[in-house]
């Protein structure tokens, strides 16, 4: 078996599988806060990388009937949660390709820093001319 091949979503927010700390996606995916999975506290995200899926099953849920999958982590194969596939209710139908992530079986770290992000090129500028202020009055002292 080969390695297995992660994609990575980038970001400032960046949820992991608490498991591996493989990357599964990040806070601009998040679309709500308010789910409760399994482990209690569950976040629903319009897309999430590294998953593998199970087959279809059918669940009536407080919500409604839903088809969903349960999604396990690619890399080391942790449950994180699942993916709605149909939702019967229409007022539900937001759902239908979107994921729940457990809170408890996944990780919240900060990202990459933005490279456009105007406030790096301020601290960049800033630490350009104090050294060449310092080096100035090394020259002319
Ligand atoms: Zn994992």
């Amino acid at each position: 078996m080969g390695r297995t091949f992660l994609e990575h979503m980038g970001g400032v927010k960046l949820f992991s599988c608490h498991a591996c700390d493989a990357n599964l996606t990040n806070k601009t995916e998040l679309i709500s806060t308010r789910f409760t999975g399994a482990t209690g506290r569950a976040y629903l995200f319009k897309r999430v990388v590294n998953l593998t899926y199970s087959n279809v099953q059918d669940r009536v849920m407080l919500t409604g009937r839903h088809m969903v999958r349960d999604v396990m982590c690619k890399n080391c194969s942790a449950k994180l949660g699942w993916m709605y596939e149909f939702a019967t209710d229409d007022s539900q139908k937001y759902k239908e390709g979107r994921v729940i992530l457990e809170y408890a079986l996944i990780a919240e770290s900060d990202g990459f820093l933005d490279p456009y992000n105007p406030h790096l090129y301020f601290i960049i500028s800033f630490l350009y001319l104090t050294r060449l202020y310092l080096r100035c009055k090394r020259i002319y002292l």
